[in-house]
């Protein structure tokens, strides 16, 4: 099968791993020259870390550091009020809970892409102008190129998006988050800040407001990540992406924490500002032979920590779901794949995209609105650590392949979509609204 991928970012990068894994033939259009991945961290989560170990993503290559602990801390007295030992999720969950530099986990992710056997194309300074969800995309330069699979992981301002759900614009949701790196040793030469340096410990400060700072290390520990979630100062006004801001603006969101953690923040030499969006979950993610993955599909907010893990979750569903896939394709057995896919992923994105929304110690604020997202009689998150059993816990592949099974139990693999698979979407309470 020939599969165009708009979008190089984590979530294309992950799909075009998968689907190179399962046979098929995959270029990658990216509008940019790479030069802009963000210089910040990423937690990657054990539902996701399964998923790339298993297809030989290199944790020592790309310096990640294995999550020990987890600290919720008042940050104006740096008092412990929570901790969560994470030491054992390996053993757990089948896979560790990371820490990674983006820059890395995006390095990592481009060299299994582009590896060896089969190598997935990736064509840079190439912006998509439209979709055709009949097959084919228009670059800006007017060239058409057609695939059997057109995969959009396009980002939070999809133009995709569009043209399968035109009603769910993103959203400024009044937040922004600074993100930020200090060296280590740059800490370590404060004897008071160096003191709070621990190896594989996330540390989430809160303060008033909804205002919170999270710190961990990446990069085997030589650098220390920040993010500052805030109210947003240009709130109201037009949203700018690749904003900047100084130590004064961090500093004066965070002024009564703890004078240690001022006197790190003054440590950052580049902060960056993203307003945080949101988009209503989207009752369908495909049309033809179109797919949304990533944020693209399902762009939530960083509470949960479970953006780029649920866009690797769509790369497994996609690989699992596409795999052996082979000779003459027929446009139904795409469409049919692709309402495979939406039934394994919708739900499962939109209850963690509704989940994301507060803080994991702030459930009472989204219960109801993930109820339509869940099975009947499945359990809805109420605490930290019922959401860590419910976000990490959750294996896609497998999810994946027991639904390809009984589509293939159910009869016809080729000729037409079998009707269980829309009862099952009803019955698993699909928003149609
Ligand atoms: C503050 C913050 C902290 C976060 N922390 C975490 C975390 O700890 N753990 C976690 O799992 N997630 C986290 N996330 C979420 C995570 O970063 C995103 O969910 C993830 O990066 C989305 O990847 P993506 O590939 O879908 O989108 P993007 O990273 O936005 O990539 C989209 C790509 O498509 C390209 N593109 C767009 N339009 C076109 C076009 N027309 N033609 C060609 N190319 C195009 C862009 O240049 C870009 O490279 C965080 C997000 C924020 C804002």
């Amino acid at each position: 099968m020939k599969v165009i991928i708009v979008g190089g970012g984590i979530a294309g990068l992950a799909v075009a791993i998968g689907l190179r894994r399962a046979g098929h033939t995959v270029k990658v259009f990216e509008r940019s020259t790479f030069s802009r991945e963000v210089g910040a961290a990423i937690n990657v989560c054990p539902n996701a870390s399964r998923i790339l170990l298993n297809w030989g993503f290199d944790p020592h290559k790309s310096r990640l550091v294995t999550a020990q602990e987890q600290k919720v801390m008042v940050g104006k007295t740096l008092k412990t009020v929570v901790k969560l030992d994470c030491s054992q999720f390996s053993e757990i969950y089948g896979s560790a809970f990371f820490f990674a530099h983006r820059v890395d986990l995006h390095s990592e992710l481009l060299r299994l892409a582009t590896q060896s056997e089969n190598p997935v194309e990736v064509v840079l300074d190439s912006e998509v102008k439209s979709y055709d969800p009949n097959g084919s995309v228009t670059l800006m330069d007017g060239s058409i190129h057609a695939a059997d699979l057109i995969v959009a992981a396009d980002g939070v301002h999809s133009i995709a998006a569009k043209i399968i759900d035109d009603g769910s614009p993103a959203i400024p949701t009044g937040q922004s988050a600074f993100r930020f790196l200090i060296p280590t040793e740059v800490i370590r030469e404060n004897p008071s800040a160096a003191s709070l340096l621990e190896d594989g410990v996330m540390k989430i400060l809160t303060g008033t407001d909804e205002r919170r700072l999270v710190w961990y290390p990446c990069a085997n520990g030589t650098i220390q990540n920040f993010v500052g979630i805030h109210p947003s100062i240009n709130q109201g006004k037009k949203e700018d992406w690749d904003l900047t801001a100084t130590t004064s603006d961090v500093v004066a969101q965070y002024k009564d924490f703890h004078p240690t953690i001022l006197s790190i923040i003054r440590k950052a030499t580049s902060i960056k500002r993203w307003p945080l969006l949101y988009r209503e979950p989207m009752p369908r993610w495909a049309k033809g032979r179109l797919v949304l993955v990533g944020d693209a599909a399902h762009p939530m907010l960083p509470h949960q920590g479970q953006g780029g893990a649920q866009a690797i979750e769509d790369a497994g569903a996609l690989y699992t779901i596409f795999n052996g896939l082979v000779g003459q394709i027929t446009y139904q057995d795409i469409s049919d794949r692709l309402k495979i896919f939406e039934t394994v992923r919708i739900n499962r994105a939109s209850a963690i995209q509704v989940f994301s929304n507060a803080g994991q110690d702030e459930a009472e604020r989204v219960y109801e609105r993930a109820k339509p997202f869940m099975a009947t009689g499945q359990h809805i998150p109420t605490t930290p650590a019922e959401y860590i059993e419910h976000n990490f816990g959750y294996d896609v592949i497998k999810e994946a392949e027991a639904w390809c099974h009984r589509y293939a139990k159910a009869g016809s693999l080729m000729e037409q979509r079998p009707d269980w698979i829309d009862a099952a979407s009803d019955s698993w309470n699909i928003n149609k609204e």
